[in-house]
């Protein structure tokens, strides 16, 4: 079967920019935290947020204790902002598109201009752009409400951003008809537009379609209508439950799309559903992922790539260092899922679900990896158990804070201690670097491909502290790449093979790039990729050991 994801589903740029808002403030610890309205249009996502702490006011009057209100995308009065400011500190999450419109009606009012705005009169973002409008407003929604417009001169046609293309051009026509000197300005974001277009082309594509949102949401409902004006089987869904899998299954081609209230981890979880009945290769990839071994084969390449950098001999030793460096880290990262298992559901719940499913089985390589890893380290050197101790005790500590990712290098220095005579190596230094370099960059990288589930990340991500501010990450990360070509070039003194290390950080760019690219559904895959780079770096150990 083939499954076609439309590249624009999910949230668009002014509820992610809200919902980042929130994010922010619930990372800040600032509490109590208010939403004025709910924040989006999606039950799943409000009831989550309702879980956390987020709680929803729907008047500016409302008896509560003060705290932070954010308002939502979709804008507000500026009388009801000033009220809201007097009880609360205001975070004002409205879309700038939304604040383009209102600013275009506050213009046009205080010129004397008639502003008339093409949407529905009931919908929080036109009561928010009228409310600018002051006296001078009006709104049309339908051919009714233009019969009963007054003849007025001088004005504006504004339109809801999530207002249909054709009825909008539609209407104003008409409008133009009644009123004179009259101006247009189609204010119509173009995230509905493409979402809408983007389903046209899906349905010309795939046998079926399924839509998934709130089936409330005016948007989703939109989606789902226009692939079955094409004739397509639509199934609307808000989780993945609520798929008839049977039906699905006899579809040799399925188009997924979703409304701009829809985060991106329920688009995944229905991808996940779809792809977990329909792809073995999928299944495989998905237990591998979730029992950890991606985390700790990522960490185990670049351990072993680095003693074959400098030289580390191939004997007992080595075997059983090595593998007490496996499963200590199979310990510590099925010990860190079971224990924020209830975390993982406020972004990941793909995963969660699935740790839930197999508790039994985790539990169980987590105290068969505690055990190998307390013999291996034993048969290395018994001293080597207080660094399992310690780490363990450190891990506790740091567990919700942004410096977490420092576990991992404190581990690798701690185990680089027992490899001291080869501190002597002058390249040892440098490839020490490239390690801890090529650390937090995956760590940057997993921390991304999780924060585009649009979930709720726990604090001790970097991202959070660093305000969830994905552009700045990924600049991070490009600099970490200049970083890490910088550290080898005085390694080429030693040997011009170091230059090879220049494709790992090159795979590094490849891999930012596609990030942005955002392909939803896609996060197990996008996981799995994360091993590329610790890869290449032990194959390139492996040649310049060997040939
Ligand atoms: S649909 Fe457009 S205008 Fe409305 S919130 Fe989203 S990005 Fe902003």
């Amino acid at each position: 079967m083939k499954i076609k994801i439309a590249r624009n589903a999910g949230f668009c740029m002014g509820v992610r920019r809200a919902v980042n808002l929130v994010l922010k403030a619930i990372s800040e610890k600032k509490s109590p935290i208010y939403t004025y309205g709910p924040l989006i249009h999606n039950p799943q996502t409000l009831a989550l947020l309702d879980k956390l702490g987020v709680k929803v006011i729907k008047n500016p009057e409302e008896s509560c204790e003060r705290g932070v209100c954010i308002i939502r995308a979709h804008g507000t009065s500026p009388e009801e902002k000033s009220s809201l400011k007097k009880r609360h500190e205001v975070i004002d999450g409205t879309c700038p598109r939304v604040l383009r419109v209102q600013a275009l009606a506050k213009k046009a009012a205080s010129q004397g201009k008639w502003v008339i705005i093409i949407g529905d009169k009931n919908h929080a973002e036109v009561k928010g752009i009228l409310a600018h409008a002051g006296d001078k407003g009006l709104v049309v929604s339908s051919e009714e409400d233009i019969k009963k417009l007054p003849e007025v001169k001088d004005c504006v046609i504004l339109s809801q951003t999530t207002q249909n293309q054709k009825k909008f051009e539609e209407l104003s026509e008409k409008i133009l008809k009644k009123c004179k000197n009259c101006k247009v300005i189609n204010t119509i974001c173009n995230a509905t537009e493409k979402r809408q277009s983007e389903v046209i082309k899906l349905s010309k594509e795939c046998e079926a379609i399924v839509v998934i949102g709130g089936k409330f949401s005016a948007n989703t409902n939109r989606l789902a209508e226009i692939a079955k004006a094409r004739g397509k089987e639509v199934y609307l869904v808000e989780k993945p439950e609520e798929l008839d899998l049977e039906k699905v299954k006899t579809k040799k081609s399925i188009g997924i799309t979703a409304g701009a209230s829809t985060p991106n981890w329920l688009i995944n979880e229905v991808v996940d559903h779809i792809k977990v009945s329909c792809l073995v290769p999928y299944r495989i990839l998905k237990a591998f992922s979730f029992l950890s071994f991606l985390f700790v084969l990522n960490f185990f390449l670049m351990f072993s790539g680095f003693l074959n950098f400098v030289n580390y001999p191939f004997d007992l030793k080595r075997l059983w260092f090595s593998s007490f460096v496996f499963f200590f880290l199979l310990f510590r990262y099925n010990l860190d899922t079971l224990l924020q298992r209830e975390q993982l559901f406020n972004f990941y719940s793909v995963k969660a679900k699935s740790v839930t499913k197999h508790l039994k089985l985790i539990k169980f390589i987590t105290v068969i990896s505690v055990t190998l890893s307390v013999i291996s380290g034993f048969m290395f050197n018994p001293q080597i158990l207080g660094v399992i101790i310690g780490l363990i005790f450190l891990d506790q500590v740091l567990k919700d804070s942004p410096l977490n990712f420092l576990w991992e290098v404190i581990f690798l220095g701690a185990i680089g201690l027992y490899l001291y005579p080869y501190w002597k190596e002058p390249t040892f230094s440098f490839l020490f670097l490239e390690v801890l370099l090529l650390i937090l960059f995956i760590r940057f990288y997993l921390e991304i491909v999780y924060f585009q589930t649009d979930g709720f990340l726990p604090k001790s991500f970097i991202i959070s502290s660093l305000g969830y501010r994905e552009e700045l990450i990924y600049k991070i990360m490009k600099v970490i790449i200049g970083f890490g070509v910088l550290c080898i070039l005085p390694l080429i003194k030693t040997s011009g093979f170091f230059l090879s290390l220049i494709l790992v950080w090159l795979v590094g760019y490849i891999m930012v790039k596609g990030l942005k690219a955002r392909p939803l559904g896609q996060i197990i895959y996008l996981e799995t990729l994360s091993l590329t780079m610790p890869t290449l770096f032990f194959l390139l150990s492996i040649i310049k050991r060997f040939f």
